[in-house]
């Protein structure tokens, strides 16, 4: 590497820290003006040339002549922070560079999953449901008190998974729930198949019924792994929302629209992390050497599943990456396998990981759209990913609760006066 590239490379590295430093605490009183050129609402809208006003974690109105401007990003995209659905926040590789899972409770493993969240967040998702490991239940609370920057975490701590009749009788699959919920969960993960290479069953009809009943008796809901028969059992439970899917018919996909079953495929991006992290997974329990090819052959399949999920009218398919070791922080490479390879349209992809993801989680009057009374979770994009979906990868700006916590937008020549710190 020659001196010219070594200086530009720190000049790089001391900008991205001198912007992305900025206050900590939302200043109750203090109102903050966001300038926008364009704003992708989150439920499909499209605003020009106006200002977004917060005070405290809140939006507080869109008003095209507030002032003072502090952050001007009318050369931006600016959309609600995303809400990924599908993560694993605590899965990290080891010190040996190796995948250790998502259960680790070594320093190195609780720095690790910190470090998960700080990318998530940089990333522009602002809000992640964790399913799951009752790892998360520390970082979950140190982010929602301040004490750590991360997304808004919503997690399931342990996950019910399938195991025919060692999953236990109806009632002790109750109580099973039941200590979820007494440990803190948001949600319940249930695994009742296996992969899409073995998509059989795991739980009997009458074990998902008591699972997915007990939830919502709790108040949860109730996120379930299918695959093939799996996902007609699970709608059938009356559970909430179905996780990867493909081998479902398409009766069973108009069966989920007639119960209002939520569906979160995924078209790409865990199993490219897979491939370009082969050599970290490789060995460790759950991914033998032989299992390689067939992940690579499996991406068209999870492929062709979005596409004929996308053909069925009134389906509810919201934004869920699956992100796990190697992919925290590049979550939104699933936008553009959903866009480029899946046939989805870039405002529907926008939307699934906005308002639709939100009315998902339950918390569709608090995040996932830019209008009054909403918090004030704000990202920027340095491009336009209704015009070229590649723009997710250029997150230059975000704000959650009314903090900022990244300010790396193209410089005062294309913006006009730029503010680099919250007042
Ligand atoms: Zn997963």
């Amino acid at each position: 590497m020659g001196t010219i590239k070594i200086s530009s490379f720190l000049l790089f590295v001391i900008v991205c820290v001198v912007l992305t430093v900025s206050a900590r605490t939302p200043q109750a009183n203090k109102q903050i003006v966001i300038a926008a050129g364009t704003v992708l609402d989150g439920k499909g809208g499209v605003l020009r040339n106006t200002r977004i006003v917060i005070q405290g974690s809140k939006i507080v109105r869109i008003d095209p002549n507030a002032a003072p401007v502090d952050y001007d990003l009318r050369a931006l995209t600016v959309l609600p922070g995303w809400i990924d659905s599908h993560v694993h926040i605590t899965w990290s590789f080891g010190p040996d560079g190796k995948n250790a899972g998502a259960g680790g409770t070594t320093p190195y493993a609780t720095y690790a999953a910190a470090a998960n969240a700080w990318a998530t967040l940089m990333a522009g998702f602002t809000t992640v449901q964790s399913v799951g490991s009752p790892t998360d239940l520390p970082l979950r609370d140190a982010i929602a008190r301040g004490a750590l920057p991360g997304p808004r975490i919503l997690t399931s701590t342990e996950p019910l998974i399938g195991r025919n009749e060692q999953s236990g009788t109806p009632d002790e699959i109750r109580a099973f729930v039941r200590k979820q919920k007494e440990a803190g969960a948001d949600l319940i993960k249930i695994f009742a198949a296996g992969s899409v290479r073995r998509p059989e069953m795991l739980l009997s009809q009458e074990q998902l019924n008591a699972a997915c009943d007990e939830a919502k008796k709790l108040g949860l809901r109730t996120l379930v792994h299918a695959y093939k028969d799996a996902v007609r059992a699970a709608v059938l439970a009356g559970c909430t929302q179905v996780e990867h899917g493909p081998l479902a018919t398409d009766d069973d996909l108009k069966l989920m629209v007639q119960k209002g079953v939520w569906l979160d495929p995924q078209a790409g991006l865990v199993m490219e992390n897979y491939l370009l992290n082969k050599d970290k997974f490789v060995g460790t329990p759950g991914y033998p050497e032989e299992a390689f090819p067939a992940i690579k052959g499996m991406i068209p399949a999870y492929h062709d599943f979005f596409k004929q999920a996308l053909k069925i009218p009134g389906l509810k398919i919201v934004f869920g990456s699956d992100a796990l070791a190697g992919s925290h922080g590049r979550n939104a490479e699933e936008f553009i396998d959903r866009v480029r390879d899946g046939g989805a349209d870039p405002m529907a992809a926008m939307i699934s990981a906005n308002s639709l993801a939100a009315e998902a989680l339950g918390l569709g009057n608090q995040i996932g759209w830019i209008a009054p009374g909403l918090e004030a979770d704000i990202i920027a994009l340095d491009g336009d990913p209704l015009k070229d979906i590649t723009a997710v990868r250029s997150v230059v700006f975000v704000m959650k609760g009314g903090i900022v916590y990244k300010q790396a937008q193209r410089q005062a020549s294309n913006l006009g006066r730029v503010s680099t710190t919250a007042r």
